[in-house]
């Protein structure tokens, strides 16, 4: 089977796991534990991993927290914040379109006592689908704002958000941003202080790193970013995320992040051909194709990408997703009609795109990637155009 779901999850390098296996079985010390040699060479390869994450980012290795992926950073930040500032206010404004990691956690404030203020976006038909006018966001702050959360890339539609205008309107009004960057770390420039980016949640595995690490950058410097510690315990990373560090889980997000930086240039233009020649073929193949989300080729008002370079999202009208995934069968991509297998119902993403039910059911999501060829580009358009085309046939829903 060809693997097109990328957005879910990606293959680890080769050359991420020959960095990551000194530190299972050969330098296994805590680095907690600065009393001996093995705790001391375990500290040392966390202190150069995390100096390396930092300059891929533009940060300081003081503004990373690890943390055990995406998920834990956008809670450790939403509600970390949240708890410690309610004094300030409890208001808090998002986006239809973030992840249930983000929504999640911001629906469990709302029952206690906060207001969340969910934004919409441009809608379907429109070549910017998805994207978020910075414009709603000035409207959408309050007195009792204390924190507004955009993610910088979707993981279904791979629209891209306007961080850095957020970031002013945010900073004028003396509220803290945070940024799931989690889609578009090590897949487009991220420069935390251009971003103008409080806090920013990334991960291991969608970057062809290992699963169960990711981290939280929290920027240092004034105005000080006051949150309180999630979990608690050992009084590691400086008391801000307790438990004993991932140590080969470090050394191989940071091995993936500086291959995908190092890479970047020529993978970004390679990938956004691949999504184009798919997109492409798909249109001629098949009738009634609909692209979900922005224009593959729209650039934004400061002149970036509006779209991730290996995102595709496409509704097809008039077919179950989930039949057409089982009729392609040696294909691994996701479908909109559900959003993840734990949440039912068509993608919460679509829907906020004004997509009736019918369609976004109807929508497969491809995730193109290192390891992607032209070939298997080729392929997936054979594949999926068959399927479509009997499904079609039998005039299946
Ligand atoms: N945010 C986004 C935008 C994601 O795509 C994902 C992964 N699907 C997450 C957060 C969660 O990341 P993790 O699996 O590292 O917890």
């Amino acid at each position: 089977p060809i693997y097109m779901d990328n957005h879910a999850t990606t293959r680890t390098d080769p050359r991420v796991v020959e960095a990551m296996l000194p530190y299972f079985s050969e330098t296994y010390g805590n680095p907690g534990s600065v009393g001996h040699s093995f705790g001391e060479e375990a500290h040392e390869a966390v202190e150069i991993a995390t100096g390396s994450i930092a300059e891929c980012l533009h940060a300081d290795p003081r503004e990373i927290i690890f943390t055990s992926g995406a998920t834990e950073s956008n809670n450790l930040a939403i509600r970390g914040v949240a708890e410690r500032n309610q004094r300030r206010g409890k208001h808090l404004v998002s986006v239809r379109t973030e992840h249930r990691a983000v929504l999640e956690p911001l629906e469990r404030l709302g029952q206690s006592g906060y207001t969340v203020t969910l934004l919409d976006v441009e809608q379907h038909g429109s070549s910017q689908a998805g994207w978020l006018d910075p414009e709603r966001v000035a409207e959408a702050l309050q007195d009792d704002t204390i924190l507004v959360s955009v993610m910088l890339a979707n993981n279904e539609i791979g629209v891209i958000q306007s961080l850095a205008e957020i970031a002013a309107v945010c900073r004028h009004s003396g509220v803290l941003l945070h940024c799931d960057a989690t889609q578009a770390v090590g897949k487009i420039p991220v420069d935390v202080r251009e971003l103008g980016v409080d806090l920013m949640s990334f991960s291991g595995h969608k970057i062809y790193g290992p699963k169960g690490i990711g981290a939280l950058y929290v920027r240092q410097g004034s105005p000080i970013v006051r949150y309180s510690p999630q979990i608690t315990g050992g009084g590691q990373q400086g008391g801000r995320r307790s438990g004993t560090l991932n140590v080969p889980g470090i050394v191989g997000m940071a091995k993936a992040l500086q291959l995908c930086v190092e890479e970047m240039p020529t993978e970004m233009e390679r990938l956004a051909d691949l999504r184009d020649r798919l997109l492409t073929n798909l249109q001629d193949r098949v009738t009634c194709v609909s692209l979900c989300g922005p224009a593959t080729g729209e650039r934004s008002a400061a002149g970036g990408r509006l779209r991730l370079p290996g995102n595709l999202d496409v509704a097809f009208g008039d077919i179950d997703g989930e039949a057409l995934i089982m009729e392609i069968g040696n294909l691994a991509v996701s479908s909109g009609a559900t959003c993840s297998s734990h949440e039912p119902g068509p993608s919460h993403v679509l829907l906020a795109l004004g997509l009736g039910e019918d369609l976004a059911r109807s929508s497969l999501r491809f995730g193109l990637g290192r390891f992607n060829t032209s070939a298997e580009v080729d392929l997936a358009v054979e594949s999926v155009s068959h399927a479509v085309e009997k499904l079609r046939k039998l005039g299946a829903r």
